[in-house]
């Protein structure tokens, strides 16, 4: 038995379950030449496997038409071809054979100029995992597989994968690397997830199948438990249970502060679920909608009609506001359909409304979906990272093309819907007065806005002590946009990670915040604050 002390929890909560190990397996091809004698047993090595990953995809696509395409690809006859033919006229070994074919593959695909064609050399590289570990007898890891309750445990998670989690299933989630305000960290917190992100070693430690403990509340995990502990831990997952519903009891109480302020206290969601899962904590709206998560879903970048439908059910679905941020893709967000130049430092390159301002037929798609979603709910839309007023114009002045077009159409919009912006780059903070005379509101993202005041990275562990929102300069500078804000009478609120954090709430509603937006599992404690503040 081992017990681990973690500082920092990125999604409360406590678990006790077995162990899921979340690796990639080494699907490095081994080289070498054959003699002419093993071509038969080789070729058959890449057969038996084929009809594996045949079968297996055949069976996912039955749940999910996005194998469809993977299920062609993995039966085409020049997949066969290429990997015979390595085999018998060079002498490669199988699993040389199976590599190389499937980097050409990857490579014919991605140089086709048609979007949807392009988008298949992802499938064509996933299929070569599958087939890879099939002949190397090597498990791939698959969370969307997983069937009874465990606690994952991984190097560390990206965006991509957390969307595959069953929240019912997955009751805890341990990596190694990452900080607590990753992406990663914000999903597992919106899915009610206990999450614990940082834990150096952990991955030497575990077994995969053996029970764990975490209490993400108090940052503990215990290793290898003995009986003694395991109950102690399924206790203090009962008296967690029992305080959660004495927070629950609140939640008709308004958000009233003592001076009589009514704080509007808002969801951040990444999708229709994630709105779904937030109505019952009584909710006043979504102050965040992260769209990129509707892109890093899909097998292509949404059409307008697709992006129209999961708003206009967003809006029918918020009680009062919808915030939908524009696509604020980069920095650790990718798409695995568009190929991202390599970059040094991708948090400050091309993300955001960069992107969105350089892709202006898919910009406008998502601006007109929005306007037409407007039409059935109070909508309101967000710009990420603005650093300047020539951006916001920019952006502003696309939402009236779009207007245009749709008024020419005859299609419903709101005439009147809100235009606001993300306080997120020290340029904003320091241009707060002449941009609070442009947008209608301002959302403050701490998340993003203390890596650049600080200039400390917002994912990286080594410097995690030093990523700190109540450092006295994001602190200053989130009292300057509160009061540039008010002054030209614009609603100020926050969506990043520190609006759910209980210790801050005393300091933001001192500062004069007007709306605070969370992860749903953060807000009962928010509000018991606001209501019970002396
Ligand atoms: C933020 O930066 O605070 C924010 C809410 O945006 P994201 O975390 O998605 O970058
Ligand atoms: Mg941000």
């Amino acid at each position: 038995m081992e017990r681990i002390c973690v500082d920092k929890t990125a999604s409360r909560g406590i678990a006790v379950a077995p162990v899921y190990l979340y690796l990639d397996p080494d699907l490095n091809a081994d080289s070498g030449q054959i003699l002419e004698e093993q071509i038969e047993d080789e070729l058959k090595k890449f057969a038996d496997a084929k009809a594996v990953v045949i079968r297996d995809l055949t069976k996912l696509s039955e749940k999910n038409e996005i194998f469809a395409a993977h299920l062609e690809i993995a039966d085409d006859f020049m997949l066969q071809d290429g990997v015979e033919n390595k085999v018998k006229n060079d002498l490669k070994n199988v699993q040389q054979a199976v590599a190389e074919t499937i980097e050409e593959f990857a490579v014919i695909f991605d140089s086709m100029d048609d979007e949807y064609m392009k988008e298949r050399a992802a499938d064509v590289k996933d299929i070569g995992k599958r087939l890879m570990a099939e002949i190397k007898h090597v498990k791939l890891p698959d969370l969307s597989g997983i069937a009874e309750p465990v606690v994952v445990v991984a190097r560390d998670m990206f965006p991509s994968d957390t969307v595959k989690i069953d929240p019912s299933l997955v009751k805890g989630i341990i990596t190694e690397e990452g900080g607590v305000t990753s992406h990663v960290s914000i999903i597992a917190k919106s899915m009610g997830i206990p999450t614990l992100v940082g834990v150096k070693g952990i991955l030497s430690k575990v077994t995969d199948g053996e029970i764990i403990c975490m209490n993400a509340e108090d940052g503990v995990i215990i290793v290898k438990p003995d009986e003694a502990s395991v109950e102690e831990y399924q206790r203090q997952k009962e008296c967690y249970e029992s305080e959660k519903a004495r927070l629950e009891s609140l939640r008709n109480t308004p958000a009233v502060t003592k001076e009589g302020k009514r704080i509007y206290l808002c969801a951040n969601v990444g999708n229709l679920q994630d709105i779904r899962n937030a109505l019952p904590v009584n909710i006043d709206g979504v102050g965040l909608f992260r769209s990129e998560f509707l892109y890093m879903q899909n097998t292509h970048f949404p059409t307008e009609e697709e992006q129209f439908k999961v708003y206009k059910e967003a809006a029918e679905l918020s009680p009062q506001e919808l915030t939908i941020r524009t696509l604020d893709i980069g920095g650790d967000k990718e798409l695995s359909y568009y190929e991202f130049e390599k970059e040094e430092n991708p948090f400050l390159g091309w993300r955001a409304i960069r992107i969105s301002l350089d892709m202006k037929d898919m910009f406008k798609d998502q601006i007109r979906a929005i306007l037409r979603a407007s039409a059935f709910g109070h909508v309101r839309i967000m710009f990420p990272m603005i650093i300047s007023a020539e951006e916001l114009k920019e952006a502003k002045d696309i939402v009236e093309e779009c207007k245009k077009e749709l008024e020419e159409k005859g299609q419903a919009f709101d005439r009147e819907i809100e235009v606001g912006m993300m306080i997120e780059t020290p340029a904003s903070v320091l241009l707060a007065d002449e941009f609070a005379k442009e947008a209608d509101f301002f959302s403050i993202g701490t998340n993003d806005l203390t890596q650049y005041i600080l200039a400390v990275d917002r994912g990286n562990k080594k410097i995690a002590k030093k990523y700190d929102y109540f450092h006295p300069a994001v602190l200053k500078a989130i009292g300057q946009v509160i009061e540039a804000g008010h002054r030209e009478g614009i609603k100020v609120g926050m969506c990043g990670e520190m609006a759910g954090d209980q210790k801050a709430v005393e300091l933001l509603l001192d500062l004069g915040l007007d709306e605070f937006s969370m992860s749903a599992g953060s807000i009962d404690y928010v509000r018991e604050q606001i209501i019970n503040r002396k």
